[in-house]
């Protein structure tokens, strides 16, 4: 990897750094060079991955966090300052989805989901840009969307749903605090195999809707990490409010 994507010297906060993508972005950010700070609520995964990250040579600070409590995101900000030092790119990961019908929707559910997907990211984004602010500092967010916040499928209304306020907040924060130099940009990623998915695409429904990617394969977590080296970077330095799409194609077939 060229230069152009080196984070040497910068702190990255990764939320949802338990599993999944998270624990894959924050391998790829410190290969980088980027001090990590992993969070998530499951405090005993962090500490696995954070033995394995300092094992290869990175600074790490594995901090327990939920992104539905504003105490919890300022104690884990806190945490991290102590830890790593000031917070410079944050990766807003988190996410859930339940899956069911619309009109059965508990309304439980669709708080769960949208408070984490949706008000979980703007409340990390809004700690972490006051504090930029605060000390005059420049910032970098990364929020990761999905093509699902661009197209919808059904039984996940409230993950449709949040994914595309998501996208819009993205757009919103970045024309509001691009005079502070704080850019705000999002992924939305396609289909991408990770381990609580992976069975799924070996079956029929999984590959039935394999056919409609016009790559027609899945993602690897690993496809994601040019967008996000290219926003974590300085190499995205004047992009703010956008959006891009790593789908294998997915959005632009219409079937
Ligand atoms: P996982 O379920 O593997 O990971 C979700 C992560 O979010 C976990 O680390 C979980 O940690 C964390 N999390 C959930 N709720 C909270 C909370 N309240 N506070 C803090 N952390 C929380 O899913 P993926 O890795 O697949 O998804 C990661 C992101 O990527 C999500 O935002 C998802 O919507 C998005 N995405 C994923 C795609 C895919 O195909 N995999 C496609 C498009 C988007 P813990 O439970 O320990 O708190």
């Amino acid at each position: 990897m060229s230069k152009r994507f080196d984070l040497t010297g910068k702190v990255v906060l990764v939320t949802g750094a338990s599993s999944g993508l998270g624990v894959h972005f924050a391998r790829t950010l410190a290969e980088e060079g980027a001090a990590v700070a992993i969070a998530a609520r499951r405090a005993d995964r962090l500490a696995a991955l954070k033995a394995e990250l300092e094992a290869a040579g990175a600074r790490v600070a594995a901090v327990e966090l939920d992104v539905q409590s504003p105490e919890s995101i300022a104690a884990a900000f806190d945490a991290v300052e102590k830890a790593l030092g000031p917070v410079d790119i944050v990766v807003n990961n988190a996410g859930i989805s339940i899956v069911k019908p619309a009109l059965d929707m508990p309304v439980e559910d669709w708080d769960a989901v949208v408070s984490t997907n949706l008000r979980g990211a703007w409340l990390v984004a809004q700690t972490a840009a006051k504090r930029w602010m605060a000390a005059r500092r420049p910032g970098n967010i990364v929020n990761i969307a999905s093509i699902l916040g661009l197209r919808t499928i059904g039984q996940v209304a409230p993950y449709n749903a949040s994914k595309a306020g998501l996208i819009h907040l993205t757009r919103a924060l970045g024309m509001e605090w691009a005079r502070h130099d704080i850019r705000v940009n999002a992924i939305c990623p396609g289909y991408i195999e990770t381990e609580m998915n992976s069975d799924f695409w070996k079956t029929p429904a999984g590959q039935r809707l394999i056919d409609r990617i016009p790559q027609r394969r899945i993602g690897k977590p690993e496809n994601l990490d040019g967008a996000l080296l290219l926003l974590a970077s300085d190499a995205g330095s004047f992009m703010t409010g956008s959006v891009l799409t790593v789908d294998g194609g997915h959005t632009v077939n219409s079937l």
